[in-house]
């Protein structure tokens, strides 16, 4: 478990290619650049590491790109000491970039093998999220609601409602919507009652899955 100078060499060259993109918060970029991404990847992906593509994890799930990282950050404009619910947390990566801007980070993974994974893996790195949970996402986080920002990594048919309720005043929910592409979405709680609706390009993610039970 290595960070080299040659890791960080190439995530220079990884956050020049997102800047290149338009992401402009230096924040986030410096986020990227901090994150070891290779280390949330199988051994046998990590010369990818640093191109800019989503890559298989385990429980045929995907780290995301890390543009689409940055991207979803960026829309949800945190400040230090933020309480941010992440849903899939898949391998952990979108998790660790939240945690190095200082939010205070609850994350949801419904699949087993990947919860208990990314668990060790964040145990092993010293990452320490508020509450990494072992459950459906769909529904949010009733008793840690409401939160600044509600950030969903997997691509929803539609929005669940009940995220919204689980909004401060003011605070950001960043969704992509949509069934074999989607729309990345981000819904601003504007007073109890109002909410705004603003759409982004368009994204490819594995789906949001419900559990019916
Ligand atoms: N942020 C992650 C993205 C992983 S892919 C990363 O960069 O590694 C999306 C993840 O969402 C998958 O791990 C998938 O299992 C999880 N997921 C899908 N539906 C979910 C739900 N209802 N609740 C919690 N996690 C969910």
């Amino acid at each position: 478990m290595k960070d080299t100078f040659k890791h960080k060499g190439m995530r220079n060259k990884l956050v020049e290619i997102i800047a290149s993109k338009d992401i402009k918060d230096k924040k986030v970029l410096d986020a990227i650049r901090a994150v070891p991404r290779h280390l949330f990847m199988d051994s046998s992906f990590e010369d990818h590491a640093y191109q800019d593509k989503a890559f298989p994890i385990a429980a045929e799930q995907t780290i995301s790109q890390p543009y689409t990282v940055a991207f979803q950050t960026e829309l949800l404009e945190l400040n230090p000491g933020d309480k941010i619910l992440e849903i899939g947390t898949g391998s952990g990566y979108q998790t660790a970039v939240l945690l190095k801007l200082k939010a205070r980070v609850f994350t949801i993974e419904r699949q087993l093998e990947l919860f208990k994974k990314t668990s060790l893996f964040f145990k092993k790195m010293g990452y320490r999220p508020k509450k990494f949970i072992f459950g459906d996402g769909y529904k949010g986080l009733p008793e840690e609601a409401p939160f600044e920002g509600i950030i969903v990594t997997a691509g929803a048919p539609e929005i669940p409602k009940v995220l919204l309720s689980q909004l401060k005043i003011g605070g950001k929910l960043i969704i992509p919507v949509g069934l074999d592409d989607q729309i990345m979405t981000r819904i601003i709680r504007n007073s109890e009652k109002e909410f705004e609706r603003q759409e982004f390009g368009s994204f490819r993610f594995v789906p949001l899955l419900e559990d019916k039970n």
